[in-house]
């Protein structure tokens, strides 16, 4: 299941119920994640992979509660034993979680010849977090609402990416009250979000130029003032010549686009030895969503 990098995301005033209105453009890219559902005695989460710190292995985990919600939903007693592989770096802004609780519902959908149809699935996907709909749906689409109303978008061609993956992750409401903290302190006004439409084009036409000065996240200031190291691997990125660059979602990872493969192979190769992150990845988007292999 593929991780996700928000090429928009705005944040709109807050809510009484304590959420923002967003807009929130969704790109899947190809850093992915695989789930096993195996028939067992109980629920049981196992996961490997190389830095899977803090991801829980006990009936919180994203999938397992997928698992259940789905059982409980068909009839079927959630049985099932669910091994994920983690490629997706943990609490890193890259909706890991959410990958692996959508690859859960199609897992067990399937194991269980549960017949659910892809917009029962994507009901479900609502009640489990509002980034796991587009975990099932891929491609690039711009999630309204909380981020659950989605509507795919046009898009020529595919982009490259590299991702600076930070060490530790960044805690998605921590990031959200200090995106309002900052705010207040600075008495920003908070206009209401509207999708941006340079971004759109450049989409449409696969213009990687145009898209690189069209990414926008309303969330950086504050991942970049709970995290100031980022301002320096952001920095990297641009000195190797990305042609956009910004912290994906809540952060700590940081995304940057490139202008081709050979480009992002350069940038990666640039970052690593600049030691500025625990890791740097290579990926394209947009890819397709949650799907049986
Ligand atoms: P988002 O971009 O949707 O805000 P994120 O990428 O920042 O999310 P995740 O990797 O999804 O963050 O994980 C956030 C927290 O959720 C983790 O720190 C962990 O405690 C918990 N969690 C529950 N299930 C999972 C899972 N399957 N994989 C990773 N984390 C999980």
């Amino acid at each position: 299941m593929p991780a996700k990098v928000n090429l928009q995301l705005s944040v709109g005033p807050l809510r009484d119920d304590g959420y923002h209105d967003l807009v929130n453009v969704f790109h899947a890219v190809s850093l992915f994640d695989e789930v096993t559902a195996t028939p067992a005695g109980r629920l049981t989460v196992r996961v490997s992979g190389e830095s899977i710190e803090g991801v829980p292995t006990d009936g919180d985990n994203l999938a397992a509660r997928a698992a259940r919600l789905l059982a409980g939903r068909t009839g079927n007693v959630p049985a099932v034993d669910l091994h994920i592989r983690k490629a997706i770096p943990v609490a890193g802004g890259m909706a890991g979680g959410s990958a692996d609780a959508a690859a859960a519902l199609v897992a067990c959908n399937e194991l269980w010849q549960a017949g659910l149809e892809r917009d029962e699935l994507v009901e479900l996907a609502c009640e489990l977090g509002s980034d796991v709909p587009f975990a099932l749906l891929g491609g690039t689409a711009v999630g309204l609402g909380r981020g659950e109303r989605l509507t795919s978008a046009m898009v020529r061609g595919r982009f490259h990416w590299v991702f600076a993956c930070a060490d530790g992750g960044l805690s998605t409401p921590a990031v959200y009250a200090e995106c309002d903290r900052l705010r207040s302190a600075y008495e920003e006004p908070v206009s209401w979000p509207h999708t941006s439409e340079d971004l759109m084009a450049a989409l449409a036409t696969g213009d990687a130029k145009a898209l690189g000065k069209a990414l926008h996240n309303d969330l950086q200031p504050a991942a970049l003032t709970l995290r100031g190291s980022l301002r320096r691997t952001l920095t990297a990125g641009r000195e190797f010549g990305a042609l956009g660059s910004l912290v994906s979602g809540s952060g700590p990872t940081c995304a940057f686009l490139t202008g081709s493969e050979a480009h992002a192979v350069d940038l990666a190769v640039g970052l690593s030895g600049m030691g500025v992150a625990r890791s740097v990845e290579r990926a394209y988007g947009p890819v397709a969503g949650a799907t049986v292999l």
